[in-house]
C-alpha cells in the first residue's frame, strides 16, 4: 500500500481505511487496478453497464489490515495505461467513462453483502459520480437508496470537466446540465456534481475549507461551496507514523528521536553523499535546505525560479527531488550545473531518497501558492526538519512561525512574492546559527501528533452525522 501513486491522495487512501477500521467500522476501499498493480486475488467478475457501454470487470481483493479490504477493479481497456489520468500532458479522452465505471462498480459491489453500505465516501472528481448516482439512478433503489454520501475534496485544481454530450453516456439526465447541478462553463463537472449531491463535503484542512469559499482559491467553485457551507468541513490528513518514523526508518543510516538528534547529522552526510556534494565538516555545518515536490506552479516553483542565482548567495546547500514541468526541471538542473558544490538536484520519483532528505535536511522548503493539506511539512516536523512554508491551507494549520510564541515549529510567510520568500529564508538561516532556538523549533515539531487516528475519529463523526440526518429525513 498504496497500490498506485501520483501524489498525496495515494498516501491518504493507503492509510485512512485502516484507521477507520481500527475504530470498529467495516471498510471496503474500491480503486482501479492500474497498470503495474499486482496486489489482490481474483474474487469476482461482474457486469457493469453505463450509458449503453457494457463491460465485464474482474474484481481482485486484498486485505489491507484491521479487517479492512481493498477491491481492485481490473478492466484493461480502461485502466491498463501508461499513467493514471493523462498521457503527454493531455487527459485521456474517455476519462469520464473510466471513472463512471469505477463509481458504478463500487456501488454495485457494495451490495454484495445484501444490506449495502451505511456510508459511501468518495474522494476527488474521479469518484465524484458516486454521490450523483446515489441521488439519481439509485434514488429509489431498495438498498442503494439508503446510504449517506460523503465527498472529500483533495485538490480543487482538478475538476473532472467533460463535454456535455457525455451525460447520456453516463446514464445521467439532461436536467443535470444546469447551473445548480453539474454544469460548469458549458461542460459537466464531476466535482460540481459531487458537491451538489453529497450529504457531507469535506476537504483536507480547516484552512483550505475556508479558502475554497473565496475567489482566490475556489477555481470558480467558491459560490457553490459558499451555498453548501453548512455541510463543508475540513479534516486535516494524517501521516503514516510507522512508515515515517526517524527512530525506525530503514532508509536512514542511523535512527534518531526527539531526545537524541545525533543521528540526524549522519543522515545529512548520507544525503550530501547521495547528491555527490561535499560532506566534510564545513559542509555539515552549513544549513541544508531540502525540497521534495511535484515541480508545478502550485508548489511555488515560480517564486523560486524568480530568485534564481540569489539562492546560491545565502550560505546554504540545497537538495532537490521532484518531477513535473520541464521548465522547472530545467531550471533546477541549470542551478545544479552552475553551483555544483552547493546545489544538488535529482529529477525523478524516489521514495527512499525522500525519507533521507526529510531526515538529513535542516530546513524544508514548501512555498506553495495553495496547499490543500500537504504531507511533506508534516514529515519534516516529525523528522526535526524545520519547515519554511507559505501561510495557506494545511501549511497554515500545521506550521507556526518562529515569532508566534511557545508552540512555534517553523517559518511562515504570507505574500506570494519572491521578496517575501527571500526575506523569510534569510531570517530562518539567521536563526539556524542560534543553536538553542533552532533546537527548540525542532523539538516542538517533533512533539506533534499527526497520526491518522485523530483524523479517522473526525471522519467517523461526520459519517454518523450524515447517517442520522438521512434517517431523520425519512430517506437519504
Ligand atoms: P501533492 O499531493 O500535492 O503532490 P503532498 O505533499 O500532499 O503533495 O504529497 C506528496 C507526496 O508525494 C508525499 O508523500 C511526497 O513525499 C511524495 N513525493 C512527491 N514527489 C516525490 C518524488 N519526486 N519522489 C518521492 N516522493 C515524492
Amino acid at each position: 500500500m498504496p497500490f498506485s501513486k501520483t501524489g498525496g491522495l495515494a498516501d491518504v487512501l493507503g492509510a485512512l481505511p485502516q484507521a477507520i477500521a481500527r475504530l470498529g467500522w467495516d471498510v471496503t476501499l474500491v480503486v482501479p487496478r492500474y497498470r503495474g498493480t499486482t496486489a489482490g486475488t481474483r474474487v469476482d467478475r461482474v457486469a457493469i453497464t453505463v450509458g449503453g457501454y457494457h463491460t465485464d470487470v474482474n474484481v481482485y481483493q486484498e486485505d489491507i489490515g484491521n479487517g479492512a479490504r481493498a477491491l481492485l477493479i481490473e478492466e484493461p481497456s480502461l485502466y491498463d495505461r501508461d499513467s493514471l489520468y493523462a498521457s503527454g500532458g493531455v487527459d485521456y479522452p474517455d476519462n469520464a467513462r473510466r471513472f463512471a465505471v469505477l463509481s458504478r462498480a463500487a456501488l454495485e459491489l457494495s451490495m454484495r453483502n445484501g444490506s449495502g453500505p451505511t456510508v459511501v465516501h468518495a474522494h476527488d472528481w474521479q469518484a465524484g459520480l458516486a454521490p450523483v448516482y446515489l441521488d439519481t439512478v439509485y434514488k429509489s433503489h431498495p438498498i442503494l437508496g439508503r446510504p449517506a454520501s460523503v465527498f472529500t475534496i483533495h485538490n480543487m485544481a482538478y475538476q473532472g470537466s467533460f463535454e456535455p454530450d457525455w451525460l447520456p453516456r453516463l446514464d445521467l439526465p439532461w436536467s443535470l446540465l444546469s447551473i445548480d447541478e453539474m454544469e460548469f462553463y458549458g461542460r459537466v463537472s464531476f466535482l460540481k456534481g459531487a458537491i451538489n449531491h453529497a450529504d457531507a463535503i469535506t476537504t483536507v484542512s480547516a484552512q483550505y475549507a475556508r479558502e475554497i469559499q473565496t475567489p482566490e482559491f475556489g477555481f470558480g467553485f467558491d459560490g457553490i461551496l459558499r451555498a453548501r457551507a453548512d455541510r463543508l468541513q475540513g479534516v486535516l490528513n494524517g501521516i503514516d507514523t510507522v512508515q515515517w518514523d526517524p527512530a525506525t526508518d530503514p532508509h536512514l543510516p542511523a535512527p534518531f528521536s526527539r531526545d537524541d538528534l545525533a543521528g540526524k547529522r549522519d543522515a545529512k552526510a548520507a544525503v550530501l553523499a547521495r547528491y555527490g556534494l561535499p560532506a566534510d565538516a564545513a559542509a555539515l555545518d552549513r544549513p541544508l535546505i531540502g525540497m521534495i515536490s511535484r515541480m508545478v506552479d502550485q508548489k511555488g516553483l515560480d517564486l523560486i525560479e524568480a530568485l534564481g542565482g540569489e539562492l546560491s548567495t545565502l550560505g546554504a546547500t540545497f537538495v532537490i527531488l521532484g518531477t513535473g514541468d520541464t521548465r522547472y526541471e530545467d531550471f533546477w538542473k541549470g542551478m545544479a550545473v552552475a553551483h555544483p558544490a552547493t546545489i544538488g538536484v535529482k529529477v525523478g520519483f524516489d521514495e527512499g531518497l525522500a525519507h533521507l532528505i526529510e531526515a538529513g535536511a535542516d530546513l524544508f522548503l514548501m512555498p506553495s501558492r495553495f496547499e490543500p493539506c500537504g504531507l511533506n511539512q508534516m514529515y519534516s516536523l516529525r523528522y526535526g526538519t524545520v519547515p519554511l512554508v507559505r501561510r495557506v491551507g494545511g501549511l497554515a494549520d500545521t506550521v507556526r512561525d518562529e515569532q508566534e510564541g511557545a508552540r512555534s515549529n517553523g517559518f511562515v510567510f504570507d505574500d506570494y512574492t519572491p521578496a517575501a520568500l527571500l526575506g523569510t529564508l534569510t531570517r530562518a538561516l539567521g536563526i539556524y546559527q542560534k543553536k538553542k532556538r533552532w533546537l527548540r523549533l525542532q523539538r516542538a515539531g517533533m512533539a506533534l501528533d499527526h497520526s491518522w487516528d485523530r483524523s479517522a475519529r473526525e471522519y467517523v463523526k461526520i459519517y454518523e452525522r450524515a447517517i442520522s440526518k438521512g434517517d431523520s429525513n425519512g430517506s437519504r
